[in-house]
């Protein structure tokens, strides 16, 4: 009698052990592609490797860009086809300085008040919403930063968003993810090989890996060639089984639910 009972709860705590150990749909990990900026590289050569492969991606839009600007229509097509269009502003503004000389002075975030960078910010979700029909977005920051001056301004747009992402090179567990400051690793010249490492990485940890490429051929000099663009997104269809790939919106949102869920059993205990 004793030993069943033993046996039983040998098999409760490894499924336990399982659920919480493979929490990504019942996978090892999740992998969100996210394209930035709205450059035409992302409509030419992002989105056919993605369409051929059925994955579905986030593309963080700035809205005033020449891209949107001419191929609007374009971009509305992503969102009937599955992908996201999240939130990258309205004008890309960036904290000035000897490092930004591309930037012009009008968007410079040392100029803007925080009530300017929410109203910008809310109007990028009214234009996107008129693309996309949908209600609900993420937000990318802009250069990875957070701040006018000392104030932070996510705060003042948390029921905006279901989630923000940030720029710091890091993957972590279900458990560890700040939802409004969601890290990611910078693609700059990595090979297709090098990014596949970083799959297996979130595979081996159980994390969320969120990749943001600029470029795609082309765009920005913060760039991944086709080849290693192909290369990475060929692997994660084929260890699909493995690796949740999905937009943004759609992990976040399971995130959200899991860590609320995840609180209450933990306040029931
Ligand atoms: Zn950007």
């Amino acid at each position: 009698m004793k030993n069943i009972f033993l046996s039983i709860l040998l098999i409760i705590s490894q499924l336990c052990y399982s659920q919480n150990n493979q929490p990504w749909q019942g996978k090892k990990c999740a992998v969100v592609l996210t394209y930035d900026d709205a450059y035409n590289q992302h409509l030419d050569n992002a989105i056919p490797v993605l369409d051929s492969l059925g994955l579905k991606a986030t593309f963080y839009i700035t809205a005033f860009s020449t891209s949107m600007q001419t191929r609007m229509n374009e971009w509305k097509k992503l969102a009937v086809k599955g992908h996201e269009l999240g939130n990258h502003t309205l004008f890309h503004p960036c904290v000035g300085g000897p490092n930004a000389t591309w930037l012009k002075p009008e968007y410079d975030l040392r100029t803007y008040t925080v009530q300017r960078m929410v109203d910008e910010t809310r109007m990028t979700n009214v234009f996107l919403q008129a693309l996309d029909g949908k209600t609900k977005r993420t937000f990318a920051f802009t250069c990875g930063d957070m701040k006018i001056g000392d104030s932070s301004f996510i705060n003042a747009m948390k029921d905006d968003f279901v989630a923000a992402r940030a720029v710091r090179n890091q993957m972590h567990k279900i458990n560890e993810i700040d939802l409004y400051n969601v890290d990611c690793y910078m693609v700059n010249g990595e090979t297709g090989a090098q990014l596949i490492e970083w799959a297996k990485k979130a595979m081996e940890t159980n994390s969320l890996l969120v990749i943001l490429f600029h470029g795609v051929d082309g765009g920005n000099s913060l760039n991944v060639s086709l080849s290693a663009h192909s290369q990475f997104l060929h692997f994660l269809k084929q260890n699909e089984k493995n690796i949740w790939i999905a937009p943004m919106i759609t992990v976040a949102e399971y995130i959200k639910k899991w860590q609320k869920n995840n609180k209450t059993a933990k306040t029931n205990n």
